[in-house]
């Protein structure tokens, strides 16, 4: 049975910038169940990143802070917990797996050592139980000759094998939540293929909840269950993966789907959005989305939108004064 493994509530996150202070994340409110997959999707720079590493509060306190907000694993706040804490949950609660497989693992120690040390840390076994499992694990993940590859070291793998690691050593303890940044951007296709299987099947028999950060609609459609849209450093809209294809509702979902490729189209060129993210520093007033929005009103451009619940069941929600303005006219 599915219970509420994570909750983010309010969750605000600033950098500094010269001598002030910027919001990369604003009031970024979301759950995860166990054995669910959420997507969280946007353009680089709309805070997806900024979000999990808040999570697992790995930001650099020299130049950011999380000045708002709750982050509750099993009912536990992790911004309340001290570092000695916080390194206890991180591997055995909540685990990360990142778009670089090759900058994450040390390069300089065999890959039995890293992982022979993240399974010690968090558990009172011996060092040859340590083995024992670090081997398991790599089998777990589909590495072929686990004895060869715990000898290695990351350099003599191939990117897709490093992944495999970096899951392997995500999963050796069974964490209930795994934050996966991108993690088959920089793998070709057949591996993406795999490594997106694995992960599904780890869900399925350890019931792990996972957070799924991507640009890739592709991977989300394939993978995820319910998707989250940041813009901005704010949720935009959230639904499941179901209704949010049928029917995406935010102009800035509607562009992101639009710009897929579909398969058997036979158009040449894809629509894109016009315009960038805008610079932290210099948010536009009213919903931040308006320079950019074919439909943009005089209201957007002055108040800015709250994040709503629509649709019948309210099972969704939406940042939009236009779909606030269709929601009031199908009540009336
Ligand atoms: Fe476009 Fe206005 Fe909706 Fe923003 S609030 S997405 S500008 S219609």
């Amino acid at each position: 049975m599915s219970k509420k493994l994570l909750e983010v509530k309010n969750l605000r996150s600033e950098f500094k910038r010269d001598k002030s202070w910027v919001t990369a994340v604003n009031d970024v409110s979301f759950t995860i169940n166990s054995g669910e997959i959420l997507g969280l999707v946007g353009e680089s720079g709309c805070g997806k990143s900024v979000t999990s590493l808040s999570i697992m509060r790995l930001l650099s306190p020299i130049n950011s802070k999380i000045s708002n907000g709750e982050v509750l694993l099993n009912g536990q706040d992790l911004l309340a917990l001290n570092k000695k804490e916080m390194r206890k949950i991180r591997g055995r609660e909540i685990a990360m797996i990142f778009q670089e497989p090759m900058n994450s693992l040390n390069p300089c120690m065999r890959i039995e050592r890293q992982l022979t040390e993240a399974i010690l840390l968090h558990n009172k076994i011996s060092k040859d139980m340590a083995h024992k499992r670090a081997y398991d694990v790599l089998k777990s993940v589909g590495i072929p000759e686990p004895e060869m590859t715990l000898k290695n070291f990351p350099h003599q793998l191939s990117g897709g094998m490093c992944q495999r690691v970096m899951i392997a050593m995500a999963m050796s303890c069974e964490p209930d939540l795994l934050i996966a940044d991108e993690p088959t951007t920089a793998l070709d296709v057949t591996i993406q293929a795999q490594i997106l299987d694995l992960m599904e099947d780890i869900r399925k028999t350890k019931n792990t909840g996972i957070l799924m950060i991507t640009h890739d609609l592709g991977v989300v459609a394939e993978m995820c269950h319910r998707v989250i849209v940041m813009y901005a450093g704010s949720i935009v809209e959230e639904a499941s993966v179901k209704e949010l294809f049928a029917n995406p509702k935010h102009p800035y979902t509607q562009g992101l789907i639009a710009s897929v490729p579909k398969l058997g189209s036979k158009v040449t060129s894809l629509p894109s959005i016009p315009g960038s993210v805008p610079d932290l520093s210099v948010m536009p007033k009213g919903c931040k989305f308006a320079p950019r929005c074919k439909y943009a009103m005089d209201i957007c451009h002055t108040e800015e939108p709250e994040l709503l619940d629509i649709g019948e069941e309210k099972k969704r929600r939406c940042r939009c004064h236009l779909v606030n303005q269709q929601e009031e006219e199908v009540k009336r």
